[in-house]
């Protein structure tokens, strides 16, 4: 496959922008590669500048569970768009949206939007220590939630050590009081759950070191430790919210946090963030209450009306049992395909609904330091052959794989062959 006006757009790319990307997830570099430039994007499918087309299954970092450019969803915003596109005050569409997210999730009472997943989180930390009157959060290694400065913390040395920042430009004050816990450890976090702690954070499956599932009783015991410490539980359903069911992954597993953030799907392709919760939590914001937040764009009309239309589409007659059915085929497919590749005992592949990851090491995979021990020379094998195949993966060992309603059988069945190549490449560095 050739892309040489990718390499050119590129090239072009690195005068103006830094390192020729907007986020450093989409610079290729893990795989030694140049980003791939994209023209257009619909249904499950991307193209690029050169022409190419690929099978999508970053669907942009998860927002696109329709797949691209879904007819109602154009539809919503075209008609969103003659009305204008921002003004700075309140509308209707907010409050439909609000609705819908309140109808989706038991937990929550009242919502504010925001615009990004990185400021839902930032939020709704001010918010656990606003109501709370606490400094301290927990949060776990390997899990991604947003860059603001008290969350963007590298591992410490030990389960309850306090972070050191792994950006320069975020202070040791600024993450002095964000514990750091191993995932699926509960002893850990009973530990590290000191009465100064406001807040244990975590993505209930977590897709931000590739998809890793909480062990069982992992959820529900932290629901147990906040219960008993007063902390507040925070699920960040950035990626779960909407993909895994309607009512994200606390229905699916029955926790019911206090706060929960979301994102991606709910802005339907547009910049959206949310937090919810009970109103005696969410009550603490402004005006009603004195934690400050706002947002100029907070809201904006055109990114309700796209959110909206998408989750009307997800509420359609078994969304989700079709999606899960897709989803079961590819991994088994994967699966397959590995173990004919002689990689049966040293991949291993997590999956739930339409977020899956095939990891090159031996399983299990149930924190961040089991995912250290990849083989990331056998990723990037796997990962070029893909591409070339005409196959869109993220361009990371440590990044989830969507599958989308749009994804058709014959995309599925293609993928699956191109992946028995990618794996035998694979296959030679392990
Ligand atoms: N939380 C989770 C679980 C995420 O995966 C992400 C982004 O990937 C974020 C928060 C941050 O969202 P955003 O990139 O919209 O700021």
């Amino acid at each position: 496959m050739q892309r040489p006006k990718s390499h050119a757009a590129f090239e072009r790319a690195t005068q103006s922008l830094v390192g020729g990307v907007n986020s450093p997830v989409r610079a290729y570099r893990a795989v030694e590669k140049d980003p791939v430039f994209v023209a257009s994007a619909k249904g499950g499918h991307i193209t690029d500048v050169d022409d190419n087309e690929y099978v999508d299954y970053v669907c942009s970092y998860g927002p696109g569970i329709l797949g691209h450019a879904p007819e109602p969803v154009l539809a919503a915003i075209r008609e969103a768009i003659e009305r204008g596109t921002t003004y700075g005050a309140p509308t209707e569409i907010e409050v439909n949206l609000a609705d819908a997210v309140i109808a989706a999730f038991e937990s929550i009472e009242k919502v504010r939007f925001v615009s990004s997943g990185t400021e839902a989180l930032m939020t709704a930390i001010r918010l656990a220590r606003g109501a709370t009157g606490r400094n301290g959060i927990i949060k776990c290694k390997g899990c991604y939630h947003g860059h603001s400065d008290a969350l963007l913390v590298a591992a410490g040395s030990g389960a309850t050590t306090l972070g050191v920042p792994n950006s320069p430009g975020v202070t040791s004050g600024a993450v002095a009081d964000t514990h750091l816990v191993p995932y699926n450890d509960l002893a850990a976090v009973e530990a590290a759950c000191t009465s100064d702690v406001s807040a244990v954070l975590v993505e209930p499956v977590a897709g931000n070191m590739g998809v890793i599932l909480p062990q069982p009783g992992y959820l529900e015991g932290l629901r147990q430790i906040c219960d008993r410490t007063g902390a507040l539980l925070i699920f960040d359903e950035v990626i779960t919210g909407f993909r895994l069911a309607y009512g994200g992954a606390q229905t699916v597993y029955g926790v019911r946090p206090d706060i929960t953030t979301l994102g991606k799907i709910i802005g339907g392709g547009m910049p959206v963030g949310a937090l919810g919760g009970p109103a005696a939590i969410m009550d603490h914001l402004s005006p009603v209450g004195s934690v400050y937040q706002a947002g100029t764009l907070s809201g904006n009309p055109i990114a309700m009306a796209a959110g909206l239309a998408t989750l009307s589409e997800l509420r359609g007659d078994g969304f989700y049992e079709t999606l899960e059915q897709k989803s079961a085929t590819l991994a088994d497919g994967l699966r397959q395909a590995a173990a004919t590749a002689g990689l049966a005992e040293t991949t291993c592949f997590n999956r739930i609904g339409s977020m899956m990851c095939g990891f090159f090491r031996p399983g299990p995979v149930i924190n961040h330091d089991d995912t250290l021990e990849c083989n990331t020379d056998a990723f990037a094998a796997y990962f070029g052959v893909m591409l070339d195949g005409g196959m869109w993966l993220a361009p990371s060992q440590f990044e989830a794989m969507f599958v989308s309603a749009a994804h058709t059988a014959e995309d599925l069945d293609r993928t699956i062959s191109v992946a028995a190549d990618a794996f035998a490449a694979a296959a030679k560095l392990m």
